[in-house]
């Protein structure tokens, strides 16, 4: 049905909606599944909806503002005003997101909206649509060190497969979900089920995901990951080596080994070369796994939910040997995993077999030094598309020029206002964050592919030289003034670079 929430989305019966009959059926164009949308229905992905007659936006077009230093608006002009009192608007104040904006289907219509502004004394174009994307997909950072499955894994959404674990980073893992082959290569259900995914993913609600042999996740793109269940914690302040590396000096004389348990490499401090700088004597500790330079051991055990990343629960299983002609009675020894969430202090009895014991003070405060130098553990969203098709007649007739003027950064590429990384190379292919973009700035339409807004900004001369759609374009006070009261206003992000700023400012 119609959405009633004020306030209301737009009428975009010219550029999309035909009648079709007597019975006030209207046929939406602005996608290839030209739905026939009976009076007070939506269409079938609920953008668009046919309201007395009338080819409406359901959601409001988005229209970001800017403060001044002191907090209140650069030009007030908020849907409270009963009359525009003809302030100058410019491109410092306001700026018109893809949001709600529509889409131009087929693709040489120029877009939504081609809004012209002044922006500290540069005559400036932004070209303003909502994208349908059918080469998309996330990339998802989940800080923790746990174990979640395989390199390659299959992760699954409701069943199906909607792609998979990829390479691990730095304290975090990594899954690649999404693409055009999940979306159309394989079963109807794969590609509607990765398209509903990669929507609440990009719009920042929970998804449940499965990984093939692994665990189970609840993914929320700015907040902890849930893991098996529990909400994670923290990230780890480095890799065993690098742990060693940071608080080799804070241990040295409180401990005679200290060993940080890691799934990739493993760190022994009095073999490390930072034990070796401060004059440690060897332990005779040796640690399983294949030993990689002095102190550093990969291997040491399984992946998994235990310490660390690995799948041991009992930390001293990994000590392989204990040399009767270095080690001694008495001897100290601390180990503790990557996030100082599980450590032991043991000293050696006389058979130097480790016993563990209350650990010392100052050890306890460099164990909790480790956990409070671990990041809060986040889930993050990059959203990644390729906006290099035809999306770009919109936008221009000669679309090489504008993929040239992007690449050569004289086009500013936005979602929703946010900043994207462009791709070196080929195409436009876009990396954003999205967190940094407004709540409920995805749609889909059911091809399947997802709607993302998208914002080219450039000088007018460029645009003009690019074959830019010049009768198009329409003041941003015009726009303003018949939009204001239909819009939904949002406050731009002050950590967001305002997106009609030069890019070498930003
Ligand atoms: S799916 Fe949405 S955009 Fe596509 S034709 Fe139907 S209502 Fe229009």
């Amino acid at each position: 049905m119609v959405k009633q929430n004020e306030p209301a989305g737009i009428d975009r019966t010219e550029l999309f909606g035909a009648r079709e009959g007597t019975n006030g059926i209207i046929r939406c164009d602005a996608c290839p599944v030209l739905c026939r949308i009976r009076p007070g229905r939506a269409g079938a992905c609920a953008r668009y909806a046919n309201q007395d007659g009338r080819l409406v936006r359901t959601d409001p077009l988005v229209m970001s503002e800017r403060l001044a230093d002191d907090g209140s608006p650069m030009v007030p002009f908020l849907e409270q005003e009963t009359e525009w009192d003809g302030n100058p608007i410019t491109g410092a104040d306001v700026f018109v997101t893809g949001i709600g904006a529509g889409t131009t289907y087929p693709d040489y219509k120029p877009a939504p909206f081609i809004v012209s502004s002044n922006y500290e004394g540069v005559d400036t174009v932004t070209v303003v649509s909502e994208g349908i994307f059918s080469y998309c997909g996330v990339k998802v950072k989940i800080d923790t060190d746990r174990h979640l499955g395989a390199e390659t894994a299959a992760v699954r959404a409701k069943g199906e497969h909607v792609g998979h674990v990829t390479t691990a980073e730095y304290g975090s893992q990594m899954l690649s979900l999404g693409g055009v082959r999940h979306l159309t290569g394989n079963s109807k259900k794969e590609g509607s089920v990765t398209c509903d995914t990669l929507m609440a993913l990009c719009n920042k609600e929970p998804v449940e995901l499965e990984i093939e042999d692994g665990v189970t996740l609840t993914v929320t793109a700015g907040q902890p990951p849930i893991v098996d269940g529990a909400k994670e914690q923290r990230m780890r302040v480095g890799c065993g080596s690098a742990a060693i590396g940071i608080f080799a000096q804070q241990w040295f004389g409180h401990a005679d080994e200290v060993i940080v348990v890691d799934d990739h490499i493993t760190g022994v401090l009095s073999e490390h070369q930072a034990g070796k700088v401060l004059n440690m004597e060897p332990s005779g500790v040796r640690v399983r796994g294949r030993k990689s330079t002095a102190g550093r051991y990969f291997q040491v055990a399984e992946p998994g939910q235990g310490w660390g990343g690995t799948d041991i629960t009992d930390p001293l299983s990994i000590i392989e040997t204990i040399d009767p002609a270095l080690a001694w009675p008495g001897m100290r020894l601390l180990m503790t995993s990557t996030t100082g969430e599980d450590s032991i202090f043991c000293k050696l009895d006389e058979s130097l077999r480790p016993v563990e014991t209350d650990m010392p003070a100052p050890l306890i405060e460099v164990v909790e030094r480790i956990k409070e130098n671990c990041e809060p553990s986040l889930a993050t969203v990059l959203f990644m598309a390729g906006a290099g098709g035809s999306l770009r007649a919109g936008v221009t007739e000669n679309p090489v020029r504008l993929t040239c003027s992007v690449r050569d950064r004289m086009t500013r590429v936005t979602l929703g206002g946010a900043p994207a990384f462009i791709w070196p190379g080929g195409g436009i292919t876009v990396m954003v964050d999205v967190s940094r973009m407004p709540n409920q700035s995805f749609g889909y339409v059911p091809t399947p592919a997802i709607v993302a807004p998208i914002e080219f900004t450039l000088p007018r001369s460029t645009y003009a030289e690019l074959g830019g759609h010049m009768d198009a374009i329409t003041p941003l006070h015009l726009i303003v003034e018949e939009f204001t009261r239909a819009a939904r206003h949002i406050t731009a992000r002050s950590d967001n670079p305002w997106p009609l700023q030069r890019q070498d400012k930003g």
